[in-house]
């Protein structure tokens, strides 16, 4: 492709606009207004192909990818999304058809988030993209990961250990029927940011993060950072159709455990509060289990199937190695 104008030209057409962008794409830098009484959050992700995805990938699912899992960590900290800026190192060799396809996807994606790409920079190498997100939190009011408390109940969003079927499909480690290929291959490509539910679980939730390297990896994060124990209750892992289907149980609850990239919520909430979030839950059609509860015995991580313990898988999610 020649030089990046025709990048240029896809970047400036059809994403959403928003009134507090004072100065968008095309000087050096962006100029922004953070609403009065409203705190900054700001989050960066980099996908790399081969790494985060596999060659490929279908233009429209990075773009989605990319997207879903940077407005995922704004989500987490129960932030509303407002800009983005975006990075791209992209091969020479690759055609328009594949920069069409992916600012179509991202362009139609800031519509339905109400975000507006504001600025990013383009450059000619391995395919990898990169996103850094900004959106807006109530002042004084932030959802971490550090404020849960021992006696609090433990909460996912969706369902778990999608995408990592989907992953396995896609390698052809795995089958399935038709519907349910199509069901977790989706959930592997085009993952849902829980930008709702994260913004309501603001004066709920004592702590929050979202799953991207699995389950047991980002509890013990959490864990971690709010020195709280947890008893997770095995049996009551929400789990899709289609993995039930496709996997014998232990095998499915391992991969509702271990594997990354579902991009769903998991939140904690204290024993008063429950009421609260029921009636909330009630108003929105997002699913949400209760799948156990803290204790007071820092870090410590426990599994239980209905009153027996459960092993501890030995790898409890995905880390880079360097
Ligand atoms: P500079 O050399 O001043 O950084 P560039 O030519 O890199 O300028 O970029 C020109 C404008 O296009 C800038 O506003 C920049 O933010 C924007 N831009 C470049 N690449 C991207 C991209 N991949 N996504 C969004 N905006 C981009
Ligand atoms: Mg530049």
């Amino acid at each position: 492709m020649k030089e990046f104008d025709l990048i240029h030209r896809y970047i400036l057409s059809g994403g959403y606009i928003r009134k507090d962008v004072v100065l968008g794409i095309g000087d050096d830098a962006a100029i922004t207004r953070v609403p009065e009484g409203q705190r900054l959050v700001v989050t960066t992700d980099t996908l790399v192909e081969g790494v985060h995805f596999l060659a490929n990938t279908p233009a429209s699912a990075v773009a989605h990818k990319m997207l879903a899992v940077n407005l995922s960590d704004l989500a987490a900290m129960g932030a509303e999304p407002a800009w983005v800026n975006l990075s791209l190192s992209l091969p020479r060799h690759l055609d328009e058809s594949w920069v069409e396809s992916f600012f179509s996807t991202l362009n139609s994606l800031t519509h339905y988030y109400g975000v507006q790409l504001i600025g990013g920079d383009t450059v000619a190498g391995a395919l990898s993209v990169t996103v850094t997100a900004m959106g807006f939190t109530p002042e004084k009011i932030a959802l971490t990961r550090s404020g849960a408390k021992p006696g609090d109940w433990l909460y996912v969003s969706g369902t778990l250990g999608d995408a990592g079927a989907g992953l396995q499909l896609l390698m052809r480690e795995l089958t399935a029927t038709p519907e349910d290929y199509e069901f977790l291959t989706h959930r592997h490509y085009c993952p849902t940011p829980q930008v709702a539910l994260g913004t309501a679980l603001r004066r709920l939730a004592t702590a929050c993060i979202d799953i991207s390297d699995g389950l047991l990896a980002d509890l013990s994060h959490l864990l971690q950072a709010s020195e709280v124990g947890a008893s997770v209750q095995v049996d009551r892992l929400p789990l899709s159709a289609a993995l039930k289907r496709s996997l014998p149980m232990p095998q499915a609850l391992t991969m509702a455990m271990t594997a990354g990239d579902d991009y769903e919520l998991l939140f904690t909430v204290a024993e008063e509060q429950k009421g609260s979030l029921e009636t909330l839950l009630s108003s929105t059609n997002v699913p949400v289990t209760c799948i156990g509860q803290l204790n007071g015995v820092s870090g410590k991580l426990e599994l239980k199937h209905f009153n027996n313990s459960y092993p501890l898988p030995s790898s409890l999610g995905y880390e880079h190695r360097f």
